[in-house]
């Protein structure tokens, strides 16, 4: 059976992030997946990331027993599973870094730091910790859903990441240096390029890593960019899948598909739908979800703007139409024969299955299209059953359009 090797490696940086944060030496920041880490970083702060613990809250399938638990505060269930995740795991106490961390839940942090260039959802969510904690939170609000980021935007955002500056200098009790920054953000992007080099493998076939492998390996370009380990990482784990491409294995032996999966993942059940892509010789080799940690556009001669024009262009904060060329590209650099829109019913700022797109994209590239309802950590939102017979008629459909042409 194949196996990435590199996973063990995976497991222990992943386990050594968390451990470290059990009685941490340095201060703890909380940000978002998509905010400005590299800055925070540069001040010295250990950067913990909310949506990666709603992310293990799905994965290890806690978060339907905790998400009632939010409602008692009035946060809907039809909002965001990792926020109703998270703070039902902050007010019950149970989370699976106990079980495997021995942590008794998130660190405490000093500062908390939100990007709304993902959703507004995240203001909430980390401003009901600032207020609970007590802790001093700032937030970064770019224009939203950009066809591209003009140069007064990035001036903008430029300012408002130069605005977090002072708050991190009295909380961190550092005066900010600049070529510190510069460095961490050099480590970023050389990761980031890393990630993308990783993801890209993929469109060789056999494709040496799927989408439900990726979503295991991006751990450290989400949690760790801007630092020498996330960027040693990548350089091994692209390696190993280089050679495995070299040699011609993949993860399917003889694809008859290849697969787009658009949209969040569906957290408890990656192990069950990617036996299920396996059993049918289909292949999910690329998505927009792991896509989202390459930025391309950092640099460290301009480290604000170069932040500032990255943490902005991102795919989910983009128009229909910028989404749509995007995709497109996309379609042809993996050689799709088929996307599958994940209409994730807790996150609608990234299901891109809402207003027409599927068809679209039908219509103009002539592949096959489908939308499967369900949900990031919500399981009550997905039914198995149904899914499967869909995924499996979709699969044949495929095969038997031929477009299939590999
Ligand atoms: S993008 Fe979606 S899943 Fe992520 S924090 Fe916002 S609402 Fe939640």
């Amino acid at each position: 059976m194949y196996k990435i090797q590199t996973s063990k490696l995976m497991k222990e940086i992943m386990g050594n992030y968390f451990l470290g944060m059990k009685e941490p030496s340095k201060k703890i920041a909380w940000c978002t997946s998509v905010g400005p880490a590299e800055l925070l970083r540069s001040f010295g702060f250990e950067v913990h990331f909310p949506e990666n613990h709603g992310a293990l809250l799905g994965a290890t399938r806690t978060a339907n027993d905790l998400i009632p638990e939010s409602a008692i505060l009035g946060y809907s269930n039809d909002i965001c599973s990792y926020l109703t995740a998270d703070i039902g795991s902050y007010l019950t106490g149970q989370t699976p870094l106990k079980e495997h961390y021995g942590l008794n839940g998130p660190p405490k942090p000093d500062i908390i730091v939100y990007n709304t260039n993902q959703c507004r959802e995240v203001q909430d969510w980390f401003s009901y910790f600032a207020r609970e904690l007590n802790c001093p939170v700032f937030g970064i609000n770019p224009p939203r859903h950009v066809t591209e980021v003009t140069k007064e935007e990035i001036e903008d955002v430029s300012a408002q990441f130069k605005a977090l500056i002072p708050l991190c200098e009295k909380v961190s009790g550092l005066k900010f240096d600049i070529d510190r920054f510069r460095e961490v953000l050099k480590l970023s992007k050389e990761a980031t390029d890393l990630w993308k080099q990783v993801l890209w493998t993929a469109t060789k076939s056999p494709a040496p890593i799927s989408f439900f492998d990726a979503t295991i390996h991006m751990g450290p370009i989400v949690v760790l960019r801007g630092t020498q380990i996330a960027k040693d990482y990548y350089i091994t784990l692209l390696k190993e899948l280089t050679e495995n491409v070299e040699k011609g294995i993949g993860f399917l032996e003889k694809e008859k598909s290849r697969i787009y999966w658009d949209g969040m993942p569906i957290w408890g059940k990656l192990r069950s739908l990617s036996d299920l892509f396996i059993n049918n010789n289909s292949a999910v080799v690329a998505s927009t979800y792991c896509n989202s940690w390459v930025f391309d556009a950092f640099d460290e001669r301009n480290p604000f703007e170069s932040s500032a024009q990255a943490y902005t262009e991102i795919f989910i904060n983009r128009s229909e139409e910028a989404k749509q060329s995007i995709l497109t590209q996309l379609v042809h650099d993996f050689r799709i024969d088929g996307m599958i829109f994940h209409d994730a019913k807790t996150c609608a700022n990234n299901s891109n299955s809402r207003f027409g797109m599927p068809q679209r994209i039908q219509e103009t590239l002539g592949i096959p299209t489908m939308v499967i309802e369900g949900d990031l950590c919500d399981l009550r939102f997905y039914s198995e059953g149904q899914s499967i017979t869909k995924i499996e008629t979709f699969i044949e459909q495929i095969e038997s359009s031929g477009v299939y042409s590999h």
